[in-house]
């Protein structure tokens, strides 16, 4: 590996040493998940999964992802404004996609009826792995851009400084000064102020809308404690809560148990396994209210797998950013190669393909959270099965991204020691306010690198496959 950890990589007393150091610094800095058996209080904890060393990260596409990130916000804000776009490029999925359907369905309600909200706010993370060519350079391809519920901004603070310790027990003082800090957490709690700030109630509060079940409670934390320390009241309610306690008033402010409510930060929504008759009428509700949505349900409907997939069509992009020529270069760059599978000639051409040569595609499907792509085999009996059904248009095809691995040692609860062969995602957050047609804050405000054995093709930090990591700049 270029960071040159080769010599420890393989001193079994050496890496057994810090890792039991790693462990209990990552406690010690608060790199916490409740656990499985009690994942409804804190009485009994456990590290977050994270790498004993940092990673390799090519300088020059670290730079670039960051540089790339402001355009990204400028272009999630774009589609989440252009009702004709999300129609016309949702308009096959809706068809055959039920949970697509139901947030397009909600999205035409609150349009028609007219927007109450005024300030908007985007908090998005674009993910990113680094293509490893022919000739052995690497190339930073975008995985995805999660525009809900872009997780471990408060977690990810934490790494830097594990592994300072780590590298500097292991001899590498050097290499330890040079670990960036990074404080995502801060930067969403600045663009929540903001938009709480905007909204323009002292009275009123930030509510985070999270799941029933919290395991990743103190990455949550670490945002709402930034907000504290800025004087803003944090709540923490479930669809339930706002089902059974929500209500607006003539003028569409919410109000949940008695509170206003200035800003919802949604970490719970994405997926359709949440949603029941009463969750989906307090979706309604919420996203008919006044109150900041972050994100929207435009912006949320922006974040799919087809609206990404439309985006990479020649033109489509400089339709979008009009006047932005430099900025779509800077996308553009980053696109791998996505194909639509909608019924007709160009979709039943990729199909063909990939049939033919599945290791070289990911099958999509239009939904978030891990464990839902499909590789390989299971791509190709899948795809041939729906080929010639109107079932095909709920995925998306893409290229496959081939990182070039490299070994570390994954620390995860209950789980031998022992080193693995590691491919990494770097995700850079970005957060934006806008005040009716007015951007009035777009930043990159941090960065996460989560790092997982190459036999896992799919999978996140929350589903136990990919662990907490730190990018060393090469
Ligand atoms: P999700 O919304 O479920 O997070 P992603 O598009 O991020 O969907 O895919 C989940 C995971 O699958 C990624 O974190 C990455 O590890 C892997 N993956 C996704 N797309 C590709 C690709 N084009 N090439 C290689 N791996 C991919
Ligand atoms: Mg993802």
């Amino acid at each position: 590996m270029a960071a040159g950890w080769q010599d420890v990589v393989r001193d079994a007393a050496a890496v057994r040493d810090a890792a039991a150091v790693a462990v209990d610094a990552a406690l010690l800095a608060g790199g916490l998940m409740r656990t499985g058996e009690q994942a409804h209080a804190s009485d009994v904890v456990n590290y977050a999964p994270f790498t004993l060393l940092p990673s390799a990260v090519p300088r020059a596409l670290f730079e670039q992802a960051y540089a790339v990130q402001q355009d990204f916000n400028l272009l999630v804000d774009a589609v989440s404004q252009n009702k004709e776009f999300l129609e016309q490029t949702l308009a096959s999925t809706i068809k055959v996609d039920d949970f697509t359907a139901r947030l397009f369905r909600i999205y035409m309600q609150v349009l028609e009826e007219g927007l109450a909200q005024t300030v908007f706010l985007g908090i998005n993370r674009s993910d990113y792995m680094f293509d490893c060519g022919q000739d052995g350079t690497a190339a930073l391809r975008q995985i995805e851009i999660n525009t809900i519920a872009a997780s471990f901004a408060g977690l990810t603070s934490r790494t830097a400084d594990v592994h300072r310790l780590v590298l500097k027990v292991l001899g590498k003082t050097e290499e330890a000064s040079q670990l960036l800090p990074n404080n995502p957490a801060k930067g969403l709690a600045l663009g929540i102020a903001k938009a709480w700030e905007l909204y323009g109630s002292q009275r009123a509060v930030v509510m985070f809308l999270v799941e029933d079940v919290q395991r990743n409670i103190f990455d949550q934390r670490c945002v709402e404690n930034e907000l504290w320390n800025r004087n803003i009241r944090v709540v923490r309610k479930r669809f339930r809560d706002v089902f059974e306690q929500g209500s607006l008033d003539a003028s569409r402010r919410l109000y949940v148990d008695g509170q206003e409510v200035a800003v919802v930060y949604y970490r719970e929504g994405y997926v359709p396994q949440v949603y029941n008759q009463q969750n989906w009428e307090a979706r309604l509700l919420l996203e008919r209210s006044r109150a900041v949505k972050c994100p929207d349900i435009a912006t949320q409907l922006a974040g799919t797998k087809k609206v990404q997939q439309e985006l990479s069509r020649p033109g489509t992009l400089e339709k979008l950013l009009p006047g932005h020529p430099e900025a779509v270069a800077r996308i553009r760059a980053t696109f791998a190669g996505l194909y639509s599978l909608d019924q007709g000639e160009e979709g039943d051409r990729i199909a063909a393909t990939a049939i033919a040569d599945p290791d070289c595609f990911v099958l999509k499907p239009q939904r978030e959270g891990g464990g839902n792509n499909l590789y390989g085999e299971e791509l190709r009996e899948v795809l041939k099965k729906i080929k010639d059904s109107p079932e095909r248009t709920s995925y998306i095809l893409m290229d496959k991204i081939k990182p070039q691995p490299a070994p570390n040692y994954l620390l995860r609860t209950h789980t031998p020691l022992q080193v693995s062969e590691c491919i990494s995602e770097l995700g850079i957050f970005g957060v934006y306010v806008r005040q009716g047609r007015e951007l009035v804050l777009n930043q990159a405000v941090g960065h996460l690198l989560r790092t997982k054995a190459i036999e896992h093709a799919d999978g996140g930090v929350a589903a136990g496959v990919a662990v907490l990591d730190t990018p060393y700049l090469v």
